[in-house]
């Protein structure tokens, strides 16, 4: 599913840095991994090209066989769409939207119908438990609640994968029990790829293969 090949990354700047020294790293289909490592390690970095959000400097990445390198921003996006949901620590809901329509969201940018789009919103909604929720703002969430919206809209275009940049950051640690058994659940009962990082060694108990990232390198 990803296969990275000797990818290096550096920020420009006065000081350039060397963000990613030579990542080699093999996903499969229908695994549930972490990446681990100390704040500043490249794990955001890393995720952002996984991706697609972000290029590589030289190396080669594999997402289901098709070379990732030098893509248009149409094409990037398009890939993204069609086979990455996304989760972040932050959740990244629009606060003016409310929960059925920021999981409807995807849809749209698809070009698929309101009806529709509310139809699979509200099956995504139910599945996380949230269908009594739909129509109310992030703002009256629980930040449980929220993160379960953000799972569910990064379900609904029926993603490939899903990667999640720590997802249980900004909760306390029952509540990140609750969404990491969420992302274990999805990948036992879906076969849904998944791939957390986080800098919590709680969380990455919880996964089913833990890749640790220390100053830029897998170790
Ligand atoms: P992590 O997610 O593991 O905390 P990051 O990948 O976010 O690490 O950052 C790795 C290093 O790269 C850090 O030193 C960070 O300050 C730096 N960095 C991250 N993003 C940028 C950027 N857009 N421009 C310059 N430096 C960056
Ligand atoms: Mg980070």
């Amino acid at each position: 599913m990803i296969k990275l090949i000797d990818i290096n990354k550096t920020y420009p700047g006065i000081v350039p840095l060397h963000v990613l020294k030579g990542i080699n790293l093999h996903i499969e289909k229908g695994e549930l991994v972490s990446i681990m490592g100390a704040s500043g390690s490249g794990k955001s970095t890393l995720l952002n090209i996984l991706g697609i959000l972000d290029n590589y400097d030289s190396g080669e990445y594999f997402l289901n066989g098709t070379l990732i390198k030098n893509l248009s921003e149409n094409r990037a996006a398009e890939l993204r769409n069609r086979m990455i949901g996304f989760v972040f620590q932050s959740f990244n809901l629009i606060s003016y939207k409310n929960a059925l329509e920021n999981v409807a969201l995807p849809l749209f940018y698809q070009g698929v119908s309101r009806k529709k789009r509310n139809i699979l919103a509200m099956e995504q909604l139910d599945r996380m438990g949230l269908a009594d929720r739909a129509h109310h703002l992030p703002g009256e969430l629980s930040g449980g609640q929220k993160q379960r919206v953000a799972i569910a809209r990064s379900l609904i275009t029926n993603p490939d994968i899903i990667l999640a940049d720590e997802p249980t950051g900004a909760l306390d640690s029952k509540t990140s029990h609750d969404v990491m058994k969420i992302f274990r659940d999805l990948n036992r009962d879906s076969g849904m790829t998944i791939v957390i990082v986080t800098h919590d060694p709680g969380v990455g108990e919880q996964t089913n293969r833990v890749i640790r990232i220390s100053d830029g390198r897998i170790v």
